[in-house]
Order: C-alpha cells, then structure tokens, then sequence
C-alpha cells in the first residue's frame, strides 16, 4: 500500500515526495525519528484526508554529511553521485572552503566538478585553480550570462545527480535557470503551489535536468565543513595527502610534527602545496574542536 518515491524537497516538517507516476506530493513525516532529506528514497503513502505521509526511510547509497556548530552531523542531501562547487571571480574565491567542499565530496565518495563562473569577468582564470587539476575529476568554465561553457557544464551533469554548491553571490541560482531552461519555471510554480503559501524555499530542491541527470539546488550552506566523526580521518579529505600518508613513518602520523612524516616530505618538496596543508590542518583544528564542543 505505501509506494515508493523520492524526496524532492525537504521543509521542517513536510517532504515533497515524487511518486512513480512522477507526480509531487506534499508530505507529512511520521515520526520524529524519520529524518528524510533531498535524493532520500522513501515509502509514502495518501491518508483518507487526500494528505501524503512519508513512513519508511530507505537506506542510502550515499550521504553528503556537514557538521553544525555543535559538532554534530548533519545530512545535506542523499544518494548524491556527484558534487559541483561553483566558483567566481567575485565574491573572492575562498579556496578554504573549496577544500572542504572537496573533503565532504571525497568523504562521501562522490565525483567532485569545480565550475569556474562569471568568465565574462575574469581576464584570466585564478593561478590557483590550477592545483585543483589533479583533485578534481573535471573543471569547467562558465559564464551564466553570456552562456560560455554551459554545453560543457550540461554533459558534465548529464548522468549523474549532482548536488551544487558554493558561497552565496558566485550565480548558482543564474547556472540552474540557464541548465533548466523553461523546466524551472514548471517546477517553481509546483513548488509554490504545493506549499501553499506555508512553507519557505530556501531549502534544497531536486531538478530533473531536459537532458538527463538531477541537479540538487541546495542554498544556504555556508561555512560550510565536513562531517568527521574521528580526526584522524581528516587526511582522507585530501586526496594528495592522503596518498602519500601511506609512506608515512608511523601508521597513526598527524602529519603535524612526526618525525619521517612523508607528507610534510611531500610539502617541502613542492608536491603538495602549503596552501593545501594548510587547508588539512585547519580543517584538523576544526574538526577537533568541534569534537570537544560535542563532549
Ligand atoms: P547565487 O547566490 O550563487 O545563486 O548567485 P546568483 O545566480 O544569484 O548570481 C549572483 C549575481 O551574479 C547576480 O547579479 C547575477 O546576475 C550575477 N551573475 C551570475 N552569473 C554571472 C556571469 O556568468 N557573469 C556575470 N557577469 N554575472 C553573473
Ligand atoms: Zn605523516
């Protein structure tokens, strides 16, 4: 009697749920417990009063995880296969925070696309996005305005459900009009009108895209870090560092102050950025931090 369907949104107490058919409905959650997020496969059914309920959470594939200022994980969106962090010229880029993204991409085992938007504005792309060649399984340049890149952009997300992602201001919301075409409007209005006026948008939202694929629009998420439940899993968030830990003197390396530590090897080398060490450490401090904050 419940059939399956996905979560297309997620509000703080509904879900709209796509059923087989492919329509939408807007659904209570049935316990507190039950904690559905955008890309959730779950079991729904209609209740006698027309109303939907989601009832059963079925298990994910995958998970994008974010820790909150408590220390505690949070999930972001499920059964992603595909990160896309979008970059500008403006606002500066925060490379930092490229990093985490990338961490919670590499984490989450997910194929990871950095968009380099607003070309139109830029005489020559940043010196740093060339370090992210090697950490990244594609780059692509855009401009949501004049529509450079956008072919590039929609073969790139052509099979997979990527979620997008990026500080406020780099035109996320300018990409996914661009990609939607006249399909975002159909889904805005059904949004809206499954709301009822009751709930806000501001949450993610799942698209299907004309030329195949999903893209999760998920707003909102600013400073933004990776969940990591142990410290010492902070070096998987760094692809090159967690390569060359494996030369590391000491199974249990920090990669702070060990002595034969073949990633700081690899640092003074040049094989590994400093910027990029950096980026771990602070993420270490972080993750640390929070830890303590959750004890
Ligand atoms: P979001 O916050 O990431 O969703 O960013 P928006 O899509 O709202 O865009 C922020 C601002 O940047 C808006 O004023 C857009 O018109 C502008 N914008 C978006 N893409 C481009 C682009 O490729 N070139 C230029 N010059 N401006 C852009
Ligand atoms: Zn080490």
């Amino acid at each position: 009697m419940n059939e399956p369907g996905l979560v297309v949104a997620r509000y703080r107490r509904h879900g709209l749920v796509e059923g087989s058919e492919g329509s939408r409905v807007l659904c209570q959650i049935k316990s507190r417990s039950l904690n559905p997020v955008v890309g959730d496969q779950v079991r729904w059914r209609l209740e006698a009063d027309g109303k939907g309920i989601i009832t059963v959470l079925l298990s994910r594939k995958s998970a994008l995880m974010r820790i909150d200022n408590q220390g505690n994980p949070e999930t972001v969106a499920a059964n992603l296969s595909q990160l896309v962090v979008v970059l500008a010229p403006s606002p500066v880029p925060d490379w930092f925070l490229l990093d985490r993204y990338l961490g919670a991409a590499a984490l989450a085992q997910l194929k990871s696309v950095v968009v380099f938007n607003k070309l139109d504005l830029a005489e020559s792309p940043p010196d740093e996005l060339a370090d992210y060649r090697d950490l990244t399984d594609r780059i692509c340049m855009t401009s949501a305005k004049q529509g450079e890149g956008l072919r590039e952009l929609t073969a790139c997300i052509a099979d997979e459900r990527s979620a997008m992602i990026g500080q406020s201001g780099v035109g996320k919301s300018s990409l996914i009009n661009a990609l939607l075409g006249d399909a975002r409007q159909a889904v805005d209005d059904l949004s809206k009108k499954s709301d009822q006026g009751r709930h806000t948008t501001t949450t993610a939202v799942l698209f299907g895209l004309p030329e195949g694929g999903e893209l999760i629009d998920s707003p909102g998420v600013r400073d933004f870090a990776p969940y990591i439940a142990d410290s010492r899993e902070v070096a998987l968030a760094f692809k090159e560092i967690d390569r060359h830990s494996g030369d590391c003197r000491f199974d249990d390396c920090r990669h702070l102050a060990e002595p034969d530590c073949a990633v700081k090897a690899a640092v003074a080398s040049g094989d590994i950025t400093a910027r990029r060490y950096e980026s771990f450490k602070n993420l270490l401090e972080l993750t640390e931090s929070l830890q303590q904050n959750r004890r």
